[in-house]
């Protein structure tokens, strides 16, 4: 009889809050052993980016869901999108957002050994799935590692994820999160 693995490919799923982050983890832990991770250098003031960590902190805890957090890099993050501070949101800004915290997902991942990277950026309607989806495997190429393509908002993704954070009473912003997306 030959024999199968029954371990379930493990996963560094990038989350930018506890909201964005629990229904994408009932999706995904069918199919993979799960761990979040909290890396999100764009967030300001520094109130917000402790409110969406605490946020994502009670769903861990509450499903003993494995959290790893990242250094919060404001100011390189500053310097990065300095040029592009007066576009739209979902222009130029947004996609070097993107590829900085996948980027170091896919680093933190590879250095972990974790046979999958994502993010569930995709579950906000305010996103372009396809940029996410492409910088995703471009850095899963250049980094030798998978990346979980997705579009999460699909089949009321984003509705879903709303419920259950009601229900959880967990932070919810009014801002995607950057200083230039509070105006
Ligand atoms: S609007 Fe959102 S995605 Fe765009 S740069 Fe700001 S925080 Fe990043």
């Amino acid at each position: 009889m030959p024999e199968y693995s029954t371990l379930k490919p493990k996963i560094l799923l990038h989350a930018c809050c506890g909201t964005c982050a629990v229904y994408p983890y009932f999706l995904l832990e069918k199919d993979f052993d799960v761990t979040l991770f909290y890396y999100n250098p764009n967030l300001y003031p520094e109130k917000e980016y402790v409110n969406r960590l605490e946020g994502i902190k009670t769903i861990s805890e509450k499903y003993s869901i494995p959290l790893l957090k990242g250094k919060y890099e404001n100011k390189k993050w500053l310097s990065l999108t300095a040029d592009f501070k007066n576009e739209p949101e979902g222009g130029r800004r947004c996609s070097l957002c993107f590829e900085m915290r996948l980027r170091e997902t896919a680093r933190t991942a590879k250095k972990l050994d974790f046979d999958f990277f994502g993010t569930t950026l995709t579950i906000s309607p305010h996103k372009n799935h396809e940029i996410i989806n492409s910088t995703g495997i471009r850095l899963a190429s250049s980094k030798g590692i998978n990346f979980y393509e997705a579009n999460l908002k699909k089949m009321d993704g984003f509705k879903k994820t709303m419920e259950l954070s009601k229900k959880l009473n967990l932070y919810r912003q009014n801002y995607c999160g950057c200083i230039y997306s509070m105006k």
